[in-house]
């Protein structure tokens, strides 16, 4: 998968992490590290695991954290 942010300015970088929000790829100078915990619980990563799905916890807490930086500007005007 390549990263999102960077093809739109006609990069090709390969992902490093899949934002949880909108799910498309990040390389590593797009994706956003959050460490705020009101997020954790909100979003799609939830539906990945847990009803029936094993999930691995650390790949949980991996994810959970890395957003693009559309998402998480548009969360950070939410605050
Ligand atoms: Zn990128
Ligand atoms: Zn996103």
């Amino acid at each position: 998968m390549k990263c999102f942010e960077c093809a739109k300015n006609g990069k090709d970088s390969d992902t490093v992490a899949v934002c949880i929000i909108c799910g498309r790829g990040v390389c590593k100078d797009h994706l956003v590290r959050e460490e705020t915990p009101v997020w954790e619980g909100e979003y799609s990563i939830k539906l990945k695991c847990g009803m029936g799905i094993s999930c691995d916890y650390k790949d949980v807490q991996h994810w959970k954290k890395v957003l693009c930086i559309p998402c998480h500007e548009a969360l950070k005007e939410n605050y």
